[in-house]
Parts: C-alpha cells; sequence; structure tokens
C-alpha cells in the first residue's frame, strides 16, 4: 500500500509522515518512510542542485526533468521494491507535487507533467495521497523559521517565490483532489495532535486495521 503525503511549505508533512508510521507500524504493519526529492543516493544529489538558493537562475524546464529523474530513481531504487517486499510506503511528496509546483506554480502544461510523471513512475501510483491543506502565508512564515533553527540545512529556493506562486499551488493541490478520488483533502490546521487524528480517520478508511 503506497501512501503521499502533499501541501505546500510548512503544512506539517514530514512531522506527520513520521507520526503515521509509528502508528502504523505498532499496528504491526512494516513501514517505509520515504521523501521527495530525494530518497536515495543519486535523488539526493539532485535534490541538492533543486534546492540550491544558487540556482535561482533554472529554467522551468530543466527543474522538471531533474524532478523527473529523481523521481525515476527513488522509484527504481526505494519505493518499487519495497512495495514488492509488501511493506507500507509513505513517501513525503511525490507525483502531485511536481503538477501543483510546476504546473500550476510555474506554468507547465499539466499534460505534459502527467506523461513525465508516468515515464518515472510506471506502475507505482499512489493508493492514498493524503493533501494536508493549510493556508500559504502561515506555512512560508513556518517553514522560513524551520530553516533558521536548522542552519546550514536551509532547503528550498521557495524564499524566492512570492505570495502568489504559493497560492497558485495551494489551489493547484486543490484542484487535483477535486479531479482525483484517490486525493483525501485534510485540513491541516490545528494542533499536531489534532491532525495526525483526521490523518488516522482518512487511512481507516481506507486500509484495514
Ligand atoms: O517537502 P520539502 O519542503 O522538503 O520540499 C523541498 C522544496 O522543494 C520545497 O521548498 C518546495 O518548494 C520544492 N519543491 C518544488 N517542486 C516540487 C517539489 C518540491 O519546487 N515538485
Ligand atoms: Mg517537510
Amino acid at each position: 500500500f503506497f501512501i503521499t503525503l502533499e501541501g505546500v511549505e510548512g503544512s506539517g508533512k514530514t512531522t506527520q509522515a513520521e507520526l503515521l508510521s509509528i502508528w502504523l507500524e505498532s499496528n504491526g504493519y512494516e513501514v517505509l518512510r520515504t521523501r521527495e526529492p530525494g530518497g536515495c543516493l543519486i535523488a539526493d544529489r539532485i535534490r541538492a542542485i533543486l534546492l540550491d538558493p544558487a540556482h535561482q537562475g533554472m529554467a522551468a524546464d530543466a527543474e522538471l526533468l531533474l524532478y523527473a529523474a529523481a523521481r525515476a530513481q527513488h522509484v527504481a531504487e526505494v519505493i518499487r521494491p519495497a512495495l514488492a517486499r509488501g511493506q507500507i510506503v509513505i513517501c513525503d511528496r511525490y507525483t502531485a507535487a511536481t503538477l501543483a509546483y510546476q504546473g500550476y506554480g510555474r506554468g507547465l502544461d499539466l499534460d505534459l507533467i502527467r506523461t513525465m510523471n508516468k515515464l518515472a513512475v510506471g506502475t507505482a501510483r499512489p493508493d492514498l495521497t493524503l493533501l494536508l491543506d493549510y493556508p500559504t502565508t502561515a506555512g512560508v512564515a513556518r517553514a522560513r523559521q524551520r530553516n533558521r533553527v536548522n542552519k546550514g540545512e536551509n532547503e528550498g529556493r521557495f524564499e524566492a517565490e512570492d505570495e502568489d506562486f504559493h497560492n497558485r499551488v495551494r489551489d493547484g493541490y486543490l484542484q487535483l483532489a477535486a479531479e482525483d478520488k484517490s486525493i483525501s483533502v485534510i485540513d491541516a490546521r490545528g494542533s499536531i495532535e489534532e491532525v495526525q487524528m483526521r490523518l488516522r480517520q482518512a487511512l481507516n478508511r481506507r486500509l484495514p486495521l
């Protein structure tokens, strides 16, 4: 079973993915938790290129191809083998992120991105995507705060993007959810525990525990 977590900057994906995997393991499941971009050596190296703040000049189509390359490697090396072993895979960001950021955010053609996604993942499509919906202004503020705390690990070129960009990404995610019943929208406002309970409820409906 393949679960992906999506949402804007600072929506709480990483924290919630961690709690979800602990909960699933305590229910006897074997869980593999991973993230994109990254998740294996080659893809982590591509991640470093993608997120380097010095790379503001990266062309949008070059960026799309790097995301696809990182994903193809991650699927081949990590995700597909884990699913074949019968593990539950929880991935922090996946194909919907590319549609939301490079498609709705940067304006690249959605059908082209769908084709790239298909090339990268083959049959490794998520069974369930949990979209953590969170207000962009608050999310960006949280992500900035986090990056200040983990100094040196400053991730992302998102700092350079304006409010409109982040709003297009959020609205794009919601649009994708409206068109795809494998995407569940979760209200990510409130405490960590409250959001975690909402995620478990959404997962309980799909997974026999
Ligand atoms: O999930 P995380 O916050 O670690 O993502 C790292 C960065 O990659 C984010 O700042 C996000 O804006 C960026 N990103 C992107 N396009 C994607 C996926 C992530 O610009 N398709
Ligand atoms: Mg995160």
